[in-house]
């Protein structure tokens, strides 16, 4: 391409001195940069690129770089790229949020979709997390204020592997962590999450309630349980697919009770208790176990495990050194 061409990433600055170094392999200094780089990789279809810099944790990543890269140089082959603008960017030490709209077309169709995207640093490295999507132009999607993203703690990290502590007195550190955790779990489109799994060796974790419909689960109100307590699981077992944010990719077929008893504070410091069944059920019994220190992998049979161990060996290793592949 022309040396003096301007940036893709509608910078208004040349390419050779902008993302072009990028992406030849100079790191971003920012989320900020990341999501432009990333918007000019689409445009000039550089997959590479767009996975290098794909967190193991998105929900975009795939153990599958070749079919992974056919479908992203369709998306980029397919797509007429008019314009990017940026609404918003936010940034606390390892964590981003970056909102732009996406002037696209496809087929002569209007494309044009804005996104809530959000960034991870791991060493030096930002990368691309996930992002919330609405169609066309949705400035209602800035939030103002602070970010209030928690950094997860992945598989590996001694937090997830510790026995929590009770918690003595639900005061505004703990209400204003629930609320941060609620912010993640949706950001991360996560079923649960436990304090472990944000830095905190501490009994919470919130849940956002699967409802079974007739096209599959839907989510229904997020729930919020302190000092949790389990009991009377039920004697009959099911085997359901689990997957955890703190093992991104790694999924398997783990074996629970059906029922249980939960005894539980709310956050308003009411001692309650129920009988939990269905998705409910299981989605408390996975985030019980963290606060336990419990992994759902270690509910598995030995074979099963030792089958899992090296994608487990390799996943760590993604996942600390910050590099996709
Ligand atoms: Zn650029
Ligand atoms: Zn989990």
């Amino acid at each position: 391409m022309p040396k003096d061409i301007l940036c893709p990433c509608c910078s208004g600055k040349e390419y050779r001195n902008c993302c072009q170094p990028l992406h030849e392999g100079v790191l971003p200094e920012n989320a900020l940069q990341l999501m432009r780089s990333r918007y000019a990789a689409y445009v000039l279809n550089l997959p590479d690129y767009i996975i290098s810099t794909t967190h193991p944790g998105s929900p975009y990543y795939s153990e599958n770089i070749f079919s992974w890269k056919r479908s992203l140089t369709k998306f980029s082959r397919g797509s007429t790229f008019h314009r990017l603008e940026i609404l918003d960017f936010k940034e606390k030490d390892t964590l981003a949020t970056v909102t732009f709209t996406a002037f696209v077309s496809q087929n002569d169709h209007d494309a044009t979709f804005t996104e809530k995207s959000y960034f991870e640093k791991t060493k030096d490295r930002w990368l691309y997390r996930g992002g919330q999507l609405s169609d066309g132009r949705a400035p209602n999607m800035v939030t103002t204020g602070q970010l209030r993203l928690l950094p997860l703690a992945y598989y590996g990290e001694p937090v997830l592997r510790r026995m929590a502590d009770q918690i003595e007195e639900i005061n505004d550190d703990v209400k204003k962590l629930v609320e941060e955790m609620i912010e993640t779990m949706n950001a991360c489109e996560g079923l649960g999450l436990a304090a472990p799994q944000v830095h905190h060796s501490i009994r919470l974790f919130v849940i956002r309630t699967p409802i079974e419909t007739e096209d599959g689960v839907e989510l229904g109100p997020v729930q919020v349980f302190i000092n949790p307590h389990l009991s009377a699981p039920s004697n009959e077992t099911v085997s359901l697919s689990e997957g955890c944010l703190s093992i991104p990719t790694i999924r398997a077929e783990v074996e629970r009770p059906v029922e249980a008893t939960l005894t539980y504070t709310s956050l308003e410091g009411e001692r309650m208790e129920r009988r939990l069944s269905g998705w409910e059920a299981r989605v408390v019994m996975h985030e019980y176990d963290h606060i336990e220190g419990i992994l759902f992998i270690d509910r598995l049979d030995p074979s099963e495990q030792a089958k899992l161990q090296p994608f487990l060996n390799n996943l760590e290793k993604r996942l600390h050194d910050g590099k996709a592949l």
